[in-house]
């Protein structure tokens, strides 16, 4: 009777042990702290281990040896199974226990915009270089002589004080280039005929901030030498580029100007984009827009590049890239260029 009490205690006994192992054995790591708990849980010092372990007291002698050697099994099987799991966290799982799924898509860049003084330089560059123009470069920080006097505006000449501007104060020669005018001069003293080249760049004057003035701002300048250039061909190249860029339906006018680099000068209007030419705010109720100025090179200039005057004749303009986008966008203050503000900003896009 007592004998079969016993052996129903070590019955159950062993039974309880085929769970912990089951429970051991399926046991799932959730986080990094799953192992520690484990460990506390089966092998602490109140653990099911030791608990199971306590129990040899109670079997009788002469079944001692062998239950010993099922308790001191299990005991090796948690064990190892605590130095698995232990690994597993180590290596394996994030520190939170949150598990990465590699399949899903990544997070989307912001890929952001062109600014739109960019956009326009590369329209107007592109339009220009399907007639042949090179896209010609020059120094930011120029000296006078490839600033001013060569442009036949010697020292003391009135116009002058139109293109006033930051001198490097260690060398009063030096400034920042009031214009990319600079850049038709080195080409010209190369002295490889014929001459076709744009000239986009950044340029300098001291002037006011305001909504219609900036002390720096963008240019692209045209040039082009050969024998036998015309006002005539002047008069084409600007109205297909003005047509390309603001639309077949656009006109466009010339008045008489002067600037020292061109003689005859005239300045370029197209007919509002706004208002058809009826006559609006933009237009100030003419019904038409000034974009540019040219006019044919002056033959002091060509003589000043040692270019011969009797043989080459040229005709040049230029146009602030601001002023274009100004009326490409409707934008109604210059300032808004500078200023990098995303609001404004993000609502320019390009492909390139
Ligand atoms: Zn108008």
């Amino acid at each position: 009777m007592v004998h079969s009490l016993i052996f129903a205690g070590m019955e159950a006994l062993l039974q309880q042990i085929e769970i912990y192992k089951k429970e051991i054995a399926e046991f799932v790591l959730e986080d990094k702290n799953a192992a520690e708990a484990f460990r506390i849980k089966y092998l602490g010092s109140k653990g099911l281990v030791k608990n199971v372990m306590t129990e040899i007291k109670n079997i009788p002698n002469e079944k001692k040896k062998e239950f010993g050697q099922i308790l001191n099994e299990f005991k090796i099987f948690a064990e190892s199974r605590f130095e698995e799991l232990k690994n597993v966290t180590s290596n394996q799982l994030p520190e939170t226990g949150i598990q990465i799924d590699l399949t899903l898509p990544g997070d989307q860049l912001p890929l952001g915009s062109r600014h739109p003084l960019s956009i326009v330089k590369n329209k107007i560059i592109s339009i220009f270089q399907r007639l042949g123009f090179a896209v010609a470069e020059g120094p930011e920080i120029e000296d006078d002589w490839h600033n001013f006097s060569a442009l036949n505006l010697p020292e003391d000449h009135p116009a002058r004080d139109m293109q006033d501007t930051f001198y490097i104060s260690q060398n009063p020669d030096w400034m920042l280039r009031t214009h990319t005018s600079n850049v038709q001069v080195r080409e010209m003293e190369k002295g490889i005929l014929p001459i076709r080249i744009i000239c986009p760049g950044r340029v300098y004057r001291n002037e006011t901030v305001s909504a219609r003035a900036h002390c720096f701002f963008h240019q692209v300048e045209g040039l082009y030498i050969s024998d036998n250039v015309s006002f005539a061909d002047l008069k084409q190249t600007l109205y297909f580029f003005v047509q390309e860029m603001f639309g077949q339906d656009v006109k466009i006018r010339f008045r008489p100007s002067y600037f020292p680099f061109t003689e005859p000068s005239a300045e370029m209007d197209i007919s509002c984009l706004i208002c058809n030419g009826k006559g609006c705010n933009i237009c100030k109720h003419t019904g038409w827009v000034e974009i540019l100025g040219c006019g044919m090179v002056h033959p002091n200039l060509l003589e000043n590049c040692k270019i011969d005057s009797g043989k080459y004749s040229g005709f040049a303009f230029g146009m602030g890239i601001e002023r274009i986008t100004m009326l490409k966008y409707q934008v109604k203050d210059l300032r808004l260029f500078s200023e990098n503000d995303l609001r404004f900003l993000k609502q320019f896009t390009s492909a390139v």
